[in-house]
């Protein structure tokens, strides 16, 4: 008889779907969320415990041992285990790889974790007599006493290395004759904050937090839809002091924070020290240290992007989730998942309230309003009673174009800036130029690993590409023809700053985008002139468009939004309605009334016409009667499988094969297959990349092929020439 071993399995940080078995040691504590640190071929990898089992060891001959736990406690609970399993098997993603986003960056290395707190040392009473012989027989000791008798809180290692050099290995002694000793102080990110009350809520805010805050007991899902500007923040604020009266925790999910610290600071004026953030401008330790922080509970709020989702809490009592229809929320690589819907789900489990908060929530959520655990509540009216502007069309289909710019938009411009106001433009388009060509054989500035085009950064006189980041110099003539003269086409945000400056000389012209803006405090430096509401013209991309607070924006003016009407993206005409209302939301926040102006050469479409005279909610009724029309999400369910390969007909052949296997189980034809075919951008960092599609509005039926297919698709994924991803929900079809 052979003795039963204890076999455990681990999910490693590799694109594979199975788990790895490894021997433990008798005795050895283990449980799941444990890390530990594992052989694997020549070198060593970490894994998380996810499951332990007795065997007859007979059956495991070639098992290895583990080699050592790097944690004494899991570092993931059950319920985030539970959770990362979910996730794991709802988007189709290897376990490894989703609990390897479940923790911070620092414990995804093959070490223990380091302690976050400061190390204290201090002194107990002593005895004279006792002193004054330590004084005579180790001087050293003497000094390191002294020093921490006399100073009230204790000395920190920094301190101490200024008494001596040296100083470890005398503390160790008087540690060791219980003389000294060590403690531990929280290291706050901030040490003081000035707390302050908040607003007198007004009346619809008042109500919203009383209906919503009846009913912190269980899970639901309340939608506040509530215009920019209108108070959902205050709201959040009055939930979140309530959830903390409780004792309990907030997870506080934004767009972007990294660029926007006033957020922070506004919530901890009025929540207190116990505020976090997590986001990727801070650094791995920073990070680290407001997920202990939060873990251990002396935190109660995080907010952060995304990835704040997963943080570990001891009794988590609310999500917040601001600007839920983001499409930032949708992690589109690596691992692919939406936050919303598994902050959602996480909820659930814990039978907590979530809040989704927007101006332009996503259709996903108003479709599910029809759901017995959602609700509505809406704020239609601004804090000061200032109206959000109503959008005007410019007609530019007759009218050559400046620089992007209509002679009508530059006449208001001018009109508001005269009128001191601030002007804010939005050309979702970086760089100077997007195309750059010749005009005698018609070459193009190609990137030679993507199918796209170059743009041109003429301020570093680069063609560089943007899904790429290849770049090379501008040529002196045509690399094909050699005729000298080369030209740009089209208007990048670089272009649209110059332009203005030479137009307008006479106030600050601001650009916003990712070239220009390296970190908040170089965002916070140049965003001072519109903070103080001088006259000043800002240009910008997207960046612009998110949750910023501007009040003296009196004009916004959005150029080349008519991509949207012929793009190929589904998804298209609403983005288009979210990014109008969202970046007109800036203008006239304050007294001042503000004015927003769409250019566009097609004004009698049906989309713009309807922008100028329908609500959100009118928007996006067409809009989800469109989709429910031709069977397309929210009323459908999408799941795309890519395949991204050195020769697209490797890519195109794996896709076939795929598509041979859901065939055989697609019997009942309850889902439609869309594919194999190219990708839009077919070529991509030099990889050639194809597509297949399944799409049903029976939920149920995509659940079942993909749980039959998952064991079947081991042989198509992931070799060096080809790799498969699978993109439940995508954003994209
Ligand atoms: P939103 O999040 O909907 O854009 P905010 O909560 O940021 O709106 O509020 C917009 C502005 O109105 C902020 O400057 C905020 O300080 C102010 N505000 C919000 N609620 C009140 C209130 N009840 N009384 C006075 N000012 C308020
Ligand atoms: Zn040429
Ligand atoms: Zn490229």
């Amino acid at each position: 008889m052979s003795q039963p071993a204890k076999i455990c399995s681990f999910a490693l940080s590799l694109p594979v779907y199975h788990l790895f078995d490894y021997e433990l040691l008798e005795g050895a504590k283990a449980i799941p969320g444990m890390r530990f640190k594992l052989p694997f071929g020549r070198g060593q990898k970490m894994g998380v415990l996810v499951a332990c089992q007795e065997q007859p060891i007979s059956q495991h001959k070639n098992i290895k041992a583990v080699l050592t736990k790097l944690d004494e406690e899991p570092l993931l609970s059950s319920h985030l285990m539970q959770l990362a399993c979910w996730l794991a098997d709802y988007y189709c993603q290897p376990l490894g790889e989703v609990l390897f986003q479940f923790l911070p960056g620092k414990a995804r290395k093959v070490e223990p974790l380091t302690e976050t707190r400061v190390q204290i040392w201090t002194a107990n009473p002593i005895e004279d007599e006792i002193l004054m012989s330590i004084r005579r027989k180790a001087p050293r000791q003497y000094d390191v006493l002294l020093a921490l008798k006399q100073s009230a809180n204790g000395l920190n290692a920094a301190e101490l290395r200024q008494i001596h050099e040296a100083w470890h290995q005398p503390v160790k002694i008087l540690q060791s004759r219980g003389l000294v000793e060590r403690t531990y102080r929280e290291n706050l990110s901030f040490s003081k904050v000035n707390l302050q009350p908040g607003f007198k809520l007004t009346e619809n805010q008042q109500k919203i937090c009383s209906q919503m805050s009846l009913l912190t007991e269980q899970f639901l899902v309340h939608l506040l839809q509530g215009v920019t500007g209108s108070g959902k923040t205050e709201v959040y604020l009055e939930l979140m002091l309530q959830v903390i009266q409780q004792g309990k925790q907030v997870i506080y999910l934004v767009p972007e924070i990294g660029l926007t610290p006033q957020l922070l600071e506004r919530l901890q004026s009025r929540l207190g020290q116990g505020v976090v953030s997590s986001h990727s401008a801070l650094t791995d330790l920073q990070r680290y240290q407001s997920w202990d922080q939060f873990k251990r509970g002396i935190a109660q709020v995080i907010i952060g992007t995304r990835s704040a989702l997963f943080s570990e809490s001891q009794n988590l009592g609310l999500i917040i989730i601001d600007e839920e229809h983001d499409a930032s929320f949708r992690q589109q690589d690596g691992i692919r998942y939406h936050a919303r819907d598994v902050a959602i789900k996480r909820a659930q489990m814990l039978d907590i309230p979530v809040v989704l908060g927007s101006a332009t929530p996503s259709l996903e959520s108003l479709h599910n309003l029809s759901k017995p655990h959602y609700r509505l509540y809406r704020l239609d009216t601004r804090v000061n009673n200032s109206k959000p502007p109503t959008i005007e069309l410019l007609d530019c289909s007759q009218v050559p174009l400046n620089t992007g710019c209509s002679p009508q938009l530059l006449k208001a411009i001018k009109q508001h800036l005269n009128a001191q106001g601030q002007v804010l433009l939005y050309l979702n388009r970086r760089g100077f130029a997007p195309v750059v060509m010749c005009h005698e054989c018609g070459w193009q500035s190609s990137c030679y690993q993507c199918d796209a085009r170059m743009t041109l950064h003429q301020s570093v006189n680069k063609l560089i590409c943007h899904h790429c980041g290849f770049s090379v110099m501008v040529p002196h003539k045509c690399p094909d023809c050699g005729v000298k003269e080369i030209r740009h086409y089209g208007v990048g945000t670089q272009q649209l700053e110059e332009f203005l400056k030479l137009q307008f000389p006479t106030v600050e012209v601001i650009r916003i985008d990712r070239d220009s803006v390296k970190s908040s405090k170089h965002f916070e430096l140049k965003m001072k002139p519109v903070r103080e509401g001088n006259p000043c013209i800002l240009v910008g991309t997207q960046m612009l468009a998110k949750g910023h607070d501007y009040p003296h924006i009196t004009l916004v003016g959005l150029l080349d939004s008519d991509q949207a009407l012929y793009s190929s993206f589904y998804r298209a005409s609403e983005r288009l309605v979210q990014t109008v209302l969202q970046v007109s939301g800036r203008a006239g926040r304050a007294e001042k009334k503000g004015q927003a102006l769409l250019q566009t050469a097609f004004p009698s479409h049906p989309l713009m016409l309807n922008l100028c005279h329908q609500s959100y909610s009118e928007l996006v009724t067409g809009i989800l009667q469109e989709r429910e029309m031709v069977r397309f999400p929210p009323y459908a369910r999408v799941v795309t499988f890519q395949v991204d390969a050195v020769e697209l007909a490797l890519a195109m052949q794996k896709l076939d094969q795929l598509k041979q296997i859901l065939t055989e189980l697609n019997t009942a034809s309850p889902v439609k297959i869309i594919g194999p075919m190219p990708a839009l951008m077919t070529r991509r960092i030099g990889r050639f990349r194809a597509q297949l599609s399944i799409l049903s509005d029976n939920t149920q039926a995509i659940r079942q092929i993909l749980q039959q297919l998952m064991p079947k698709i081991q042989g198509i994924r992931n070799t060096a020439k080809s790799r498969l991803t699978i993109d439940v929900d995508p954003l994209d079809l």
